[in-house]
């Protein structure tokens, strides 16, 4: 008798490492939102890059469409496996592999949450800059896929300008691996950057090389207001000079996001300055000179509020201060709970263009639903901007009222639909609003001819190719 796919699954990574049907636990299912779920008929969880290969080849005889589940933190449902088809949890394959304080590179398994490989790096006196408020969950895969950005941006870039080298199983099967630790390499064409940012749809990251920096030693943290965004953007382009390259993080807050999480913080924490300001940033330099960074930051501060760029600044104290000042950005949920539903968003512009899309989107949500609660915060250093909208009850037809404000208001701007969580499906029917159709043309080519039977995470992204 033939066996059966599950029969199959379990010779190639052990029969305790396979759950099918009404056993896969939600978490495999179902979003981080709880929006989006599937009904995979299998998950497997492959213990190396030979098993995630053999798995590959099994699903594409099989024709069974295969979606990598990652930390599961991105809330577009990109991560989410088809009906009846495989999910892979890469979860087993979590090894941080080498740590080259030489070359400053580490090299990991693409199922290694994002906070351990950080600590790994810091023990060994690297630092492994990407860092988000999923820090916890996300997992290296899960960040490559969706390229992710964060905290840090700002100074070192995206997890595309971290990714050294990269390790990956193609859609019949094929190991591709180039896990150098070379920073430049101009020998043909760099088909990692493909991947990355493809959400599972062209390959499976299986191991890559990542860029660590020195650790930095110092950190000074404050919140700053000032009286509109063009000065803030002033402030901005003012440390980046004054602050001598250690800004490293500048994430932007509008007055609704402030006054609505630091009122419902209230039982936690004080609120840090009053509200009334037009824009406040948390503002966060990190260096080497115990003796003088302090004094360079606090002097850097006190010039631009002298100058009265900045009106109003709190500077970090200690460590548990600054942890406060983070808590205003980071520690969401009960600002958000009174909230739901709501709808998030993370769409992306160049920064100049941010005021004009606010005022846009805010306008076009405000005139289809004047009782909505509107708020935008996010990180200046990557353009990426958030917009949190509710009335308090969700339907589909909401649900599309308030995507064609937010989506058309980017595109007005020349901007980009999706900055953090992927396109996954939710933003599927969205991606030409900003992308143009020759560039539609290329992705699904480019898709066409390395998965053909279309088989790596079906109806993401591209929707039905
Ligand atoms: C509180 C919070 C804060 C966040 N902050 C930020 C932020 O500041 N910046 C930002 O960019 N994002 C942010 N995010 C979004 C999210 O955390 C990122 O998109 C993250 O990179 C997703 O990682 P994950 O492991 O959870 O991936 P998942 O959500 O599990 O998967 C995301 C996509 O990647 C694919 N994938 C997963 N593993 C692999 C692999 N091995 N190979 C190929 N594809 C794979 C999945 O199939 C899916 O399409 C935040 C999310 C939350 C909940």
């Amino acid at each position: 008798m033939a066996e059966s796919v599950g029969e199959r699954l379990g010779r190639i990574v052990g029969d305790r490492h396979v759950l099918s049907g009404e056993d896969i636990p939600e978490h495999y299912r179902v979003d981080v939102l709880g929006k989006f779920s599937g009904r995979p008929a299998w998950v497997a969880k492959p213990g190396g890059t030979g098993e995630v290969a053999a798995i590959v080849r099994l699903a594409r005889e099989e024709h069974l469409p295969v979606t990598v589940i990652g930390g599961q933190s991105g809330t577009a449902g990109g991560a989410v496996p088809s009906d009846g088809g495989l999910g892979l949890s890469l979860e087993r394959m979590n090894r941080i592999v080498e740590i080259d304080t030489l070359s400053m590179t580490m090299t990991v398994e693409a199922g290694c949450i994002l906070q351990l490989a950080q600590e790994a790096a810091e023990e060994q006196g690297a630092f492994l800059p990407l860092d988000l408020g999923s820090r916890g969950s996300a997992v290296i895969g899960g960040v490559i896929g969706t390229n992710a950005g964060g905290n840090r941006v700002v100074r070192w870039g995206m997890m595309r300008d971290m990714v050294i080298g990269l390790e990956a199983v193609l859609a019949d099967g094929t190991v591709v691996s180039s896990l150098t630790k070379m920073l430049k390499d101009n020998a043909g064409y760099h088909w990692k950057h493909l991947l990355i940012g493809s959400e599972g749809t062209l390959g499976i990251v299986t191991k890559a090389v990542l860029r660590l920096r020195p650790l930095p030693t110092t950190r000074q943290t404050a919140l700053i207001a000032t009286d509109s965004f063009e000065q803030m953007i002033a402030v901005l382009r003012r440390l980046e000079v004054s602050l001598s390259g250690q800004l490293s993080s500048f994430e932007l807050m509008w007055d609704d996001f402030y006054r609505l999480h630091t009122e419902a913080q209230l039982g936690q924490r004080p609120r840090p300055m009053p509200c009334g300001h037009a824009i406040y940033a948390l503002v966060e330099a990190m260096g080497g000179n115990e003796e003088l960074d302090a004094e360079l930051f606090t002097g850097a501060l006190a010039q631009l509020m002298e100058e009265g760029l900045v009106t109003d600044a709190v500077i970090a104290q200690s460590a548990r201060e600054r942890d406060a000042l983070w808590a205003v950005r980071e520690d969401l949920q009960p600002g958000l709970a009174p909230l739901r539903p709501f709808v998030a968003y993370d769409v992306s512009m160049a920064i100049a263009d941010m005021p004009a899309f606010v005022a846009s989107a805010r306008k076009a949500l405000l005139e289809a639903w004047p009782e909505a609660t509107v708020m935008f915060y996010g990180h200046a250093g990557d353009g990426n901007l958030h917009a949190v909208v509710s009335i308090g009850r969700m339907d589909e037809e909401v649900q599309r009222g308030f995507d064609e404000a937010v989506f058309g208001a980017v595109r007005e701007v020349g901007g980009s639909i999706s900055a953090e969580h992927g396109v996954g499906v939710e933003r599927a029917p969205y991606l030409g609003w900003t992308r143009s159709e020759s560039e539609l043309a290329l992705m699904r080519t480019l898709k066409r001819a390395i998965d053909p039977d279309g088989i790596l995470n079906p109806g993401k992204l591209l929707g039905v190719v």
